[in-house]
């Protein structure tokens, strides 16, 4: 769905250029690059941030494509601690990783009710607004922040991990509809679309995985004060 066109330089991921091609070679040289100082150390404090490309990893679309192990990416993130020390931003790296392991085992145990309209819950089954779905699929729900994150993903095929959750609450938990619709969509956008990751995460967020809390909402308005004071993430994709 995206082409060339879309790897402008607003993209978090521009993954036209060379630095972001697929395939191992740019994988490894890319793992590299981020397992340089300071990056990995500034990684705790930066990884909320909306825009830029050292906020995170972004190690996930070549991990999803499988052109770089998990277990190699640990492996040469344990070098780097041993010659320039470990920090938090170094242990949150790794601990982002577990995520990513968490959701496969969850898979491995729970198979295909992860997919059920439920879930793991035994909340009601969600309710379903397809307009407004096509509004939030098209950033058009007018809330700012939300519609700021649905364009940049459907422009370039990337978000951050914060956006990510801001988006997805607010259709399960604002536009009360079904997060299965969200996660297809996500599946139709996304160019790390990694199958246990996103289904993993949008049972977290409409609370119907294993966290005991009855989902996450998140607040828009605080989203935005925290993360978009100044309102440069919504001028770079609403204008
Ligand atoms: C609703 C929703 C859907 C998502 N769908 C996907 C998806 O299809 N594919 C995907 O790879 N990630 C998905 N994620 C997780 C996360 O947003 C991305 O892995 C992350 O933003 C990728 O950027 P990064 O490589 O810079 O991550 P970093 O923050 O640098 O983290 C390093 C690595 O840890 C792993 N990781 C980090 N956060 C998570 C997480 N919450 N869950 C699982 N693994 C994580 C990823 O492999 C990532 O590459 C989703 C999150 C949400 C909230």
């Amino acid at each position: 769905a995206h082409t060339e066109a879309d790897a402008h330089p607003r993209s978090n991921f521009p993954y036209t250029q060379a630095a972001c091609r697929g395939g191992e070679t740019s994988a490894l040289a890319h793992l590299q690059s981020y397992l340089t100082p300071p990056w990995p150390d500034r990684y705790k404090q930066s990884r909320n941030a909306l825009q830029g490309q050292h906020t995170s990893s972004h190690w996930s679309p070549w991990l999803a494509t499988g052109a770089v192990s998990a277990r190699r990416i640990w492996a040469q993130l344990q070098a780097y601690e041993q010659q320039h020390g470990s920090n938090d931003g170094t242990y949150w790296l790794w601990f982002e990783l577990l995520w990513r392991d968490n959701f496969r085992m969850l898979h491995l145990q729970h198979g295909p009710q992860l997919y059920a309209a439920r879930g793991l819950s035994n909340l009601p089954k969600p309710s379903h607004f397809p307009k407004d779905f096509a509004r939030w699929c098209s950033g058009q729900t007018g809330e700012p922040i939300v519609d700021a994150g649905m364009r940049e993903l459907a422009a370039t095929g990337f978000t951050s991990n914060r956006m990510r959750q801001i988006v997805a609450s607010f259709l399960v938990h604002d536009l009360s509809c079904d997060w299965r619709a969200g996660a297809a969509w996500f599946e139709s956008q996304l160019v790390d679309f990694d199958v246990q990751s996103n289904q993993g995460n949008w049972l977290y967020v409409s609370g119907r995985g294993t966290d005991p809390r009855v989902g996450r909402r998140f607040n828009p308005a605080k989203q935005t004060q925290d993360h978009d004071p100044q309102g440069r993430y919504r001028q770079v994709w609403l204008a």
